[in-house]
C-alpha cells in the first residue's frame, strides 16, 4: 500500500492575511506526518506527529496558540485513533499540557480508558511524564485581544465564530505502508465557551474516527453542530457503502448543514489512499501529501 496524508488547519472564515502562515503551518505539518510515513512508521505515529507540530504552531486553534475560554483561561480538546484496532485515547477540558495529542496517546496506551477529562486528565499525564506547562505558557497575545474584544460585545454565540471570527482546529488523517489509517485531532475549542465545554474533537466518531475497513476523518467546525450528526462516524460509513472519499467528505458536510444548519470542514482518506475534504465555511487550511506527488497546500 502507498502511504499517504491529509492534514487540515480549521474550517473558518480566514482572513487574508492569516492564509500565509496557515498554508505553511499545514505544509511543516504535513512534511512532518510523511517524515514519519517515509520511513516505514505506522500511521498512528505520524498523525500524532503532524498533529502536534501544529499545536506547537502558534497559527492555529491547538496547544500553544489555543482560543481562550469564558473564564479567559486555555482548556484543550485532543483525540487519536487507530484504524487497524479501534483503539482510541482522548483528553477533554485539559489546562497545564502543551501538547494534548501526546496525551491522547498516553491515555490509549498507558490506561484502561478511552477518555479523561479536566484535573484527571492533567493529573495522568503528571504520572506519565506528559511535559505540564504553566497556563500563561500557551496563551498569545492574538488571543488576549481577541478575548478583551469578544467580552466587551454585548452578545456573541459560538455557531458565529465559524463565519466571522478566527478558527483553527487541527487534524491529520493517514495511512501507511500496511494499509492502516489513523486520525487526530486538536483544538483549543471555541472561543468564549463554558469552562467545561468538550467539543466534537476529542469524542468519538464526532470530529475524529478511523477504522482500517472503511476509512479515517477529522473534522473542524462549530462542534454542537458536528456532535448532532456524528460527523468523522458518518463519513466512514458513507465510505464503507461505496463513497469515495471526496464524494464522502462532500455528503457529510451536506448532512451537517441541511439536517442542523451546521458548519464545518473535514478532512478524509480511505482504504484505497484517495484522500477528500469538503467544507461550508468560507475556507479551511488543508495540505496533502500522496506517496511519489508533491505536497498540496490549499485554503
Ligand atoms: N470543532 C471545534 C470545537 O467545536 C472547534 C474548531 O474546529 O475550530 O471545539
Amino acid at each position: 500500500m502507498k502511504p499517504a496524508i491529509i492534514v487540515h488547519g480549521g474550517a473558518w472564515d480566514i482572513p487574508d492575511e492569516e492564509v500565509k502562515p496557515h498554508r505553511e503551518g499545514c505544509e511543516r505539518a504535513v512534511t512532518a506526518g510523511w517524515a514519519v510515513l517515509d520511513g516505514g512508521g505506522s500511521a498512528l505515529d505520524a498523525v500524532q506527529a503532524a498533529v502536534a507540530a501544529m499545536e506547537d504552531d502558534p497559527t492555529f486553534d491547538a496547544g500553544y496558540g489555543a482560543a481562550l475560554n469564558a473564564a479567559g483561561e486555555v482548556e484543550l480538546d485532543a483525540m487519536l485513533m487507530d484504524g487497524a484496532s479501534l483503539r482510541a485515547g482522548a483528553v477533554a477540558a485539559v489546562r497545564f499540557v502543551r501538547n494534548p495529542i501526546v496525551l491522547a496517546r498516553a491515555v490509549m496506551e498507558q490506561s484502561e480508558h478511552l477518555l479523561l477529562v479536566g484535573e484527571g486528565a492533567w493529573r495522568f499525564a503528571a504520572s506519565q511524564g506528559v511535559a505540564l506547562c504553566s497556563p500563561e505558557e500557551l496563551v498569545v497575545e492574538r488571543e488576549t485581544a481577541r478575548y478583551r474584544q469578544l467580552r466587551s460585545q454585548a452578545s456573541s454565540t459560538t455557531r458565529q465564530f465559524f463565519q466571522r471570527q478566527p478558527r483553527g482546529t487541527v487534524g491529520a488523517v493517514a495511512i501507511d505502508w500496511h494499509g492502516h489509517l489513523a486520525a487526530a485531532t486538536s483544538t483549543g475549542g471555541t472561543p468564549l465557551k463554558l469552562p467545561g465545554r468538550v467539543g466534537d474533537s476529542a469524542l468519538i466518531g464526532c470530529g475524529t474516527y478511523a477504522d482500517d475497513a472503511t476509512g479515517a476523518v477529522s473534522a473542524s467546525g462549530w462542534g454542537e453542530s458536528i456532535m448532532r450528526v456524528v460527523l468523522a462516524k458518518t463519513i466512514c460509513d458513507l465510505m464503507g457503502t461505496g463513497f469515495d472519499s471526496k464524494e464522502a467528505a462532500r455528503e457529510g458536510i451536506a448532512i451537517l448543514g441541511r439536517k442542523v444548519q451546521g458548519l464545518g470542514g473535514v478532512i478524509a482518506i480511505n482504504p484505497r489512499g484517495q484522500v477528500g475534504w469538503a467544507f461550508n465555511t468560507p475556507r479551511m487550511a488543508y495540505a496533502y501529501k500522496i506517496h511519489g506527488a508533491e505536497v498540496v497546500t490549499g485554503i
